[in-house]
């Protein structure tokens, strides 16, 4: 199968590959991709920044934020069958104590490792593997828009930890400062107007930054 792949380290090495179709394992999912999104960390790997290949292998299939129909899978795991439309979360946990409760974005050893990324080849391929619980299956509706879901947990994840911390007091807020107009900063700009906040966005222009 082809996929999208960097030898991690070296700067500008993505290439078009041709490699072996995974075979997922009996608590794994095989997904045919649909769509990737490209973010600034898929940038970064292909500057050489950073980006860790699985044990074993020279290189890394990048590639997190994706949108999959799902390939073949065991019986009907964790609700989801063969055909169903889901996004694969990124990160895989390891045994922290946060990992362990579920807050992998917690962890505390930086021992997890994430699709395309870290140690675990990424979606940029026309067939990946996941794990079946990190599976997030999406109504078939929202197939335009759902490569988005991996973002849109960025910033659900911030808007809901702003209102998290806030507990500590009677808080009903208003109006929210946004810093940054790119596609976290507009999707998280969506979803505070769903709440009817009010919202003013601030972005550098590109001669503020030359
Ligand atoms: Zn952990």
């Amino acid at each position: 199968m082809r996929a999208l792949t960097v030898t991690p380290g070296v700067k500008n090495s993505i290439r078009l590959d041709e490699i072996d179709t995974p075979t997922p394992s009996s608590s794994q999912a095989l997904l045919r991709v649909q769509e990737i999104g490209i973010c600034g960390t898929d940038l970064d790997i292909n500057q050489g920044f950073y980006g860790e290949a699985p044990p074993g292998s020279n290189y890394l299939v990048t590639g997190h934020e994706s949108l999959a129909t799902v390939e073949s899978i065991l019986g009907n795991a964790h609700g989801i069958s063969r055909g169903d439309l889901v996004v694969p979360t990124v990160r895989r946990p390891d045994s922290c104590m946060n990992c362990l409760n579920g807050e992998s974005d917690m962890c505390l050893t930086g021992n997890y490792r994430e699709h395309g990324i870290k140690r675990l080849h990424g979606f940029g391929s026309e067939f990946a593997v996941s794990d079946v619980q990190f599976l997030v299956k999406v109504p078939s509706k929202l197939s335009d828009v759902a490569v988005l879901l991996e973002p849109m947990s960025v910033a659900e994840k911030g808007v809901y930890q702003a209102f998290k911390i806030q507990e500590r007091m009677l808080w009903k807020p208003k109006r929210v400062l946004i810093l940054g107009a790119g596609p976290v900063g507009l999707l998280t700009t969506y979803l505070l107007r769903l709440k009817g906040l009010e919202v003013v966005v601030t972005a550098t222009r590109a001669k503020d930054s030359a």
